[in-house]
């Protein structure tokens, strides 16, 4: 068997949070191309309809389901919708995320409760609720989208917000991977350095500095460069890995 072959997702299924853009949108495309079929779920109905419409026109399957997963019951129905479409669910990306840029003394309740709730609480949520699917379906594979943030306090901006929330998405993935491994369930994480999305503003001139000349690759990531990881960790290439968090970060957590 050749050795890429076991990378494949062939006849594989794929829900991704957030797939409409950035890193989510490059993952949904990668597993897309790995063979799988793959529903994303996003809020932006517009963002997801040109999603899909850029997917298929690369002959890809994609679909999407409008939901804001922060709010329990649309994210219960994106669920169901997309176990309806795929017939079962493989693989579970929790993408989905946001970040707030603020010293402590300047979060406000609303903003901290935004980042928590969608950061760690959708992404609880979302796995519960797959999780139950994957444990009577005999299995599968989660990856959750953590963060360089849950290793190192970014700077010179201050988001503590955003910082606590990936970190407690590291241990979820290692707590989860070591109840579930009996029932056939891997979680495992991808950690991104900095990457050029709408979310990482990485060419503003103040960020330059820390986010780019300071580390080693001195550039930031494009999202396509996080996929693959995200991929491997999905397949049955990674068959013996769970509850790993896989850094890709240009060797930014190295200094
Ligand atoms: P973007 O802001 O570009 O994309 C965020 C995605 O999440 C969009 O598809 C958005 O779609 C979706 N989303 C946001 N809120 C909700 C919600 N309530 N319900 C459903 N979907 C939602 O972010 P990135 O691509 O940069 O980030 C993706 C992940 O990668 C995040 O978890 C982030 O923390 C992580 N990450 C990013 C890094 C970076 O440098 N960019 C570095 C390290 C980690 P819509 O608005 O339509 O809902």
């Amino acid at each position: 068997m050749p050795a890429l072959d076991v990378f494949g997702l062939d006849g594989k299924t794929a829900i991704v949070t957030g797939g409409n853009r950035g890193i989510g949108r490059a993952i949904s495309v990668a597993l897309a191309r790995s063979g799988a079929r793959v529903v994303i779920v996003g809020r932006n109905a517009d963002e997801n309809a040109r999603a899909v419409e850029s997917a298929s026109d690369a002959g890809l399957e994609i679909e999407a389901v409008q939901a804001d997963i922060t709010v329990r019951d649309q994210l219960e129905s994106a669920i169901e919708r997309a176990h309806a479409i795929l017939g079962r669910i493989d693989i579970l990306v929790n993408n989905a995320g946001a970040c707030v840029h603020a010293p402590a003394f300047e979060v406000t309740d609303e903003d901290w409760n935004r980042v928590i709730d969608l950061n760690l609480n959708a992404l609880w949520h979302c796995t519960r609720v797959v999780g139950e699917i994957m444990r009577d379906q005999g299995g599968g594979s989660i990856v959750n989208i953590g963060s360089i943030s849950a290793m190192i306090v970014n700077r010179p901006q201050m988001q503590p917000a955003y910082n606590a929330s990936k970190a407690a998405v590291h241990q979820l993935t290692k707590s989860l991977a070591a109840e579930w491994a009996p029932l056939g369930i891997r979680v495992n994480a991808v950690a991104p350095g900095y990457v050029r999305t709408e979310m990482a503003p990485v060419d503003r001139p103040e960020f330059r500095q820390h986010w780019i000349d300071d580390a080693p690759q001195q550039r930031a990531a494009t999202p396509e460069e996080i996929a693959p990881s995200v991929v491997y960790l999905a397949s049955d290439a990674a068959s013996f890995a769970t509850g790993t968090v896989l850094v890709v970060d240009g060797g930014y957590t190295l200094w």
